[in-house]
């Protein structure tokens, strides 16, 4: 018998069981192997216990704290790709939700189509097309390995999101290029990519902060970027 390959685990933290359990059949007609954890305990023991890929983050849990909690901690362990669920539609917990380095984010009410269009972006994203041709950029102090998915400034490693990488290394593969932020979007988001162009700014106000003054990143008002 032919071995099939294991399922992506992706964890569902959500109190509210009617939405849990429909992400949950969504997932799992997919091919998903999901998990619902309804509070902060269970979802603690299920990212550690159960190595999800990804977590869909409800931000309103029960039990004290909020899921941001459980973000920060995602963060610390690397890398698990997280999407951020919440009633919260307001900028300022947007921003919040991508500086603390969610992968992408839906706000309630949402369609679970687009919660799976998202998750499977975002997946592929992080498997990669594994081109042969992946090439280790350096850019001065700066060595970016897309087959192991690695920053290093000074040969010290730089953790960063999913998102973060994959801007950073679009932008290498393009430097000295002026990249509109549209075409940004395009190549690192995907045309599945539902939200605004302020997203891109935030992510690189996150590599800026990360990788200092190592990052020649010229802002090119009213375009875009361009790496040199
Ligand atoms: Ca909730």
């Amino acid at each position: 018998m032919a071995l099939s390959p294991e399922p992506i685990t992706i964890a569902i933290v959500e109190d509210d069981p009617d939405i849990a359990d429909l992400l949950n059949s969504y997932l799992r007609k997919e091919g998903y192997r999901s998990i619902i954890a309804p509070d902060m305990e269970r979802a603690r023991e299920i990212i550690s216990t159960m190595n999800p890929r990804l977590v869909l983050l409800d931000l309103g849990l029960p039990g004290g704290g909020d899921g941001l909690d459980i973000l920060r901690e995602i963060r610390i362990k690397g890398e698990v790709a997280v999407m951020v669920i919440t009633a919260r539609d307001s900028e300022l917990d947007r921003i919040v939700g991508l500086e603390l380095g969610a992968d992408d984010y839906v706000t309630k009410p949402f369609s679970p189509r687009e919660v799976v269009a998202r998750t499977k972006a975002i997946l592929r994203r992080m498997n990669g097309p594994k081109q042969t041709d992946a090439q280790k950029v350096v850019l001065g102090q700066i060595t970016i390995d897309p087959e192991q998915r690695r920053v290093e400034v000074n040969g010290k490693e730089i953790q960063t999101t999913v998102k973060e990488f994959d801007l950073l290394y679009y932008l290498a593969t393009n430097r000295r290029n002026a990249l509109s932020r549209d075409q940004i979007l395009e190549a690192v988001w995907g045309i599945e990519w539902f939200g605004d162009e302020r997203t891109i700014d935030v992510h690189v106000r996150q590599l800026r902060k990360k990788l200092g003054s190592s990052l020649e990143l010229t802002t090119l008002w009213g375009v875009g970027y361009r790496l040199d």
